[in-house]
């Protein structure tokens, strides 16, 4: 059995979701195919969702761009007049939920969490159904019902093994190609709806196959596979024909973003290969990644870059020789959901640097002086800003 992942790009365009078709059509194996939103879609919807809490009007319009934009791409894709009609019932009750859910934002003025999960999970939904229908044969599975989450510091994290036996439940006795929704998932105790994180859906995908022990994981998008750095910032970037997973895991975390870095893990336990593949171009071979790489002469495999990250230092003269700073600043951050995904240490001892996510920053500073509040009190070390 293999899973299949096909990205925004590849079910933005009438072209590349008739690709996705064939793709997957010409599969003799059982497959699962998770999907993500209509390119463009996620970032539209939390856009539309922005303009509704500041009470602009606008909301309106683009809300249906959104919906016109998925009745155009049924029209152009779908010819069977029964399984159309049975998919536009299905649109048009998603896109009446969701009219309601902007107009309370609009009125209350108010976009939570939760909220603003309920609204981005239409675009899985809506792009589950319209590739269900589409492909012959499919029967669409909510992941909405297995794919689970529990809150830890305020964060929705996967609840992997809730998660894992759902989905063995879930596809115990499938028969036919399976279309899943990608990103979207819910509380494990609430049922609130939630999400796995911007670019998510190729977790989704790693999770099913790792729960299904699948033979491989195939992650289709835009470009001929895993590149040795971003073709759209280095124009000379070419395809890297195989990847170890920690070579893999390395440079996703550090901003390749063709692949969403937690996907990595879930199919690296079990020993099942990642493909990358470009469903603009099939034939190309496209990336594997796997635990060995044979002859493998480069010492250096790609590069890549991330956006949005703060440095903050921890200094003062009183940490010279002093054992257990470093255990102090990681236990605070950590009992604070605070992720470092870099440290440096100065030679002489007198400093330490942490690298963390722009979203945390504010909070990692606060943290770090409460923690040092009496070292700085009395000068023995610098306050962080
Ligand atoms: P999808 O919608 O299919 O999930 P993404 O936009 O998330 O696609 O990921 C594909 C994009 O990742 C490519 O279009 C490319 O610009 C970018 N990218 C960044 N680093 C790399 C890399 N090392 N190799 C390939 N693509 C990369
Ligand atoms: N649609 C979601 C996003 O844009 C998830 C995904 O595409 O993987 O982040
Ligand atoms: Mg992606």
């Amino acid at each position: 059995m293999k899973v299949l992942k096909f990205g925004g790009t590849s079910v933005g365009s009438v072209e590349s979701i008739l690709s996705l078709k064939k793709i997957v059509e010409g599969e003799n194996d059982d497959v699962i195919v998770v999907v993500s939103a209509l390119g463009g879609i996620t970032d539209k919807l939390i856009a539309t969702s922005k303009l509704a809490l500041g009470g602009d009007e606008s909301y309106k319009a683009e809300f249906e761009f959104m919906q016109k934009r998925h009745y155009e791409m049924v029209d152009a894709i779908i010819d069977d007049e029964e399984k159309k009609s049975g998919l536009l019932h299905t649109i048009d009750r998603l896109f009446e939920e969701l009219k309601s859910i902007y107009y309370g934002v609009y009125l209350i003025h108010d976009l939570s969490p939760k909220i603003q999960a309920a609204i981005v999970s239409y675009g899985e939904r809506l792009s589950s159904h319209i590739v269900a229908t589409l492909v012959n044969g499919a029967k669409r599975y909510n992941s909405l019902d297995f794919i689970k989450t529990i809150k830890k510091h305020g964060k929705n994290v996967l609840d992997s093994e809730v998660t894992a036996n759902a989905v063995k439940e879930t596809f115990r006795n499938r028969t036919q190609k399976s279309v899943v929704p990608g990103f979207i998932s819910t509380d494990r105790n609430t049922g609130e709806i939630t999400n796995l994180g911007r670019g998510g859906s190729d977790y989704t995908a790693s999770i099913i196959a790792a729960a299904l022990d699948a033979e491989v994981l195939e992650i289709w998008t835009d470009v001929d596979g895993f590149m040795t750095a971003d073709p759209k910032v280095i124009h000379t970037a070419y395809t890297i024909n195989e990847l170890s997973y920690v070579e893999a895991m390395e440079l996703c975390n550090f901003g390749a973003k063709v692949v969403y870095p937690p996907t990595i893990y879930p199919v690296c336990v079990k020993n099942i290969p990642i493909k990358v593949k470009n469903t603009f171009n099939p034939d190309s071979a496209g990336t594997t990644i796997l635990s060995h790489v044979e002859n493998d002469s480069k010492p250096i495999k790609g590069i890549s870059s991330i956006k949005g990250t703060t440095l903050i230092t921890v200094a003062g003269l009183s940490m010279v020789g002093v054992i257990g700073v470093n255990r102090r600043i990681f236990t605070a951050l950590a009992e604070n959901g605070i992720s470092v995904f870099m440290v440096s240490q100065a030679s002489s001892e007198n400093s330490t640097s942490i690298g963390v996510r722009d979203v945390d920053a504010e909070e990692a500073v606060a943290v770090l002086n409460n923690e040092f509040s009496k070292e700085i009190r009395t000068g023995a070390m610098f306050p962080m800003h």
